[in-house]
């Protein structure tokens, strides 16, 4: 069991030193990465003019996600979680679009997140994230708001997998996948991330998250397209091809089942070193921030912070924030003033 505080840090700040490593190269071809960066293309953080690491829209998201699963938690089972998690989302949109908010029930938009002037940064929303929460209606499986998969859905849920145990995590990845994407592998992936994270956190070896993931994704609608490339990727983390050539293979990132199939790949080929594992899956044509950002995930909640090179750690944009919020998801829920402040009941 791996319900401490270093695994739970991990999952959290890896996920966003991997959104910080392959932030400055998300739109490059891998070409003009290793023009720009070297051969082994881009393997070190690139700092801003205050020495820091910046995160980008899939931490924002991230946060958010957390911010959301707490708050239901104060709840009691007295809430339709997804919903809470959907207000969540409102407040990341408000963040990226200051929309006018004196419509609404002034709780959803109470939330300490949004003292923070780093998580109003655009750095790369997501389209169909920002399109989805701008219709003001919540997207579910049964009705679905859209025909996205790109991988907006997979990229925000690591820390659900953080807080409940392996089925209700890959339900709930979906649910919260499906609230701004609506084609299966675009909430389907967000299920099997999540679950992922819950099954290492649980005790289990990547490889058997994996396959835990595969059996769940199997009982939905529409599951093939995800669990052929996740297949696809185990298995081209055992052959000795050029992780390069490998990453091909599985696509670009920029769709859910890709983005999770590439950070899969990642991790399993490097599962003891960090720092090898997020090189290798942010160096390709495509989305280089998420696919970062889901391996930082994966391997940080299985290795924990203490193999998180410290170098990385110091300079991430929102450490603290970051930090606290895994102290948070560990703890789960607290009978106290100073709790219900941050995570208000209703
Ligand atoms: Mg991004």
């Amino acid at each position: 069991m791996k319900r401490d505080e270093k695994y739970y840090k991990g999952c959290i700040l890896g996920g966003a030193i991997g959104d910080a490593l392959g932030h400055p190269i998300e739109l490059k071809k891998l070409k003009v990465i290793k023009a720009t960066y070297g051969s082994n293309g881009i393997t070190n953080l690139t700092l801003n003019d205050k020495g820091v690491a910046e995160i980008t829209d899939d931490t924002q998201m991230t946060l958010f996600t957390a911010e959301g699963i707490l708050r239901a938690n104060c709840k009691k089972g007295r809430c339709y979680i997804p919903a809470v998690v959907y207000n969540a989302y409102l407040r990341w949109y408000f963040t990226q679009r200051n929309i006018d908010t004196s419509g609404y029930d002034e709780c959803t938009y109470n939330s300490y997140l949004l003292k923070y002037d780093e998580l109003y940064e655009d750095r790369g929303a997501g389209n169909t994230c920002l399109t989805s929460l701008c219709k003001e209606e919540m997207g579910s499986i049964r009705d679905p708001i859209n025909n996205s998969k790109g991988c907006g859905g997979v990229m925000r849920v690591a820390p659900i997998g953080l807080m409940y145990d392996k089925k209700e995590a890959f339900r709930l990845g979906c649910d919260c996948a499906a609230l701004t994407h609506g084609h299966p592998s675009g909430y389907i992936s967000g299920g099997m991330l999540s679950c992922i994270i819950s099954c290492i956190i649980e005790g289990m070896e990547i490889d058997e998250a994996i396959e835990h993931a595969i059996s769940f994704a199997r009982d939905m609608d529409g599951h093939c397209e995800c669990v052929e490339i996740v297949e696809k990727a185990v298995k081209l983390s055992e052959n000795d091809l050029v992780d390069t050539d490998a990453i091909r293979m599985l696509g670009e990132g920029w769709v859910g089942e890709d983005a999770l199939a590439i950070a899969i790949y990642s991790s399993l080929k490097y599962k003891n070193d960090f720092k090898k594992a997020l090189i290798c899956s942010v160096n390709h044509d495509g989305d280089s921030d998420s696919t970062g950002a889901i391996c930082g995930n994966i391997l940080g909640a299985y290795l924990g912070s203490d193999n998180i090179p410290k170098e990385w750690i110091d300079v991430i944009e929102l450490k603290e924030l970051l930090e606290n919020i895994s102290m948070d998801l560990l703890t789960g829920y607290e009978e106290s003033e100073e709790w219900f402040e941050k995570y208000p009941k209703n």
